[in-house]
């Protein structure tokens, strides 16, 4: 008689977690590009991708809150430059506009985000790293389960990465 067979479910693994940070700000103004000052330093990036669920199905309307420090480590704490909320679109997508943060303090390069499937879900408080970056391996907060793919493009650097989230 054959063994019966176990249907095991496959699901991703969620985002992974990290700490909230100092310098978040409640009320981001709703937008994709979220650099608000012309000069603000340092070079263009996008980032984008996808919310997903457990089971990899893209979570449509989910938010996503990015807030970061611009290309001389600063953050705008009196205003909301490199600050701003969005909403995935009908397939789960994602697009921001921004600089490239660098490290300050001890801190890897990173993009803080804050991540909800939607209003009944857990909210998800992370960060994005970069990868080849030297802080990578002295900063205690990093996370390589945060790690975005980066390519260089024409006038910037295009990063992706996948958010799992409990919905
Ligand atoms: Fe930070």
């Amino acid at each position: 008689m054959p063994t019966k067979k176990t249907a095991v479910k496959e699901t991703l693994k969620l985002t992974p977690a990290v700490e909230e940070g100092p310098y978040y700000k409640d009320g981001s103004p709703e937008r994709k590009a979220i650099i608000t000052k012309p000069d603000t330093p340092g070079t263009k990036l996008i980032i984008e991708g996808c919310v997903l669920d457990e089971n990899g199905k893209p979570i449509a309307k989910a938010w996503l809150d990015f807030w970061h420090a611009d290309g001389t480590g600063q953050y705008d704490n009196k205003g909301y430059n490199l600050r701003g909320h969005q909403y995935t679109d009908k397939d789960g997508h994602y697009h921001l506009e921004t600089v490239r943060p660098v490290q300050y303090l001890f801190r890897a390069p990173h993009v803080h985000v804050k991540v909800q499937a939607n209003d009944s879900a857990p909210v998800l408080t992370t960060q994005l790293f970069f990868p080849g970056e030297k802080r990578n391996t002295t900063d205690p907060i990093f996370e390589k389960g945060t790690l975005m793919e980066v390519k260089d493009v024409a006038d910037g650097q295009l990063a992706t990465f996948y958010f799992v989230v409990e919905t």
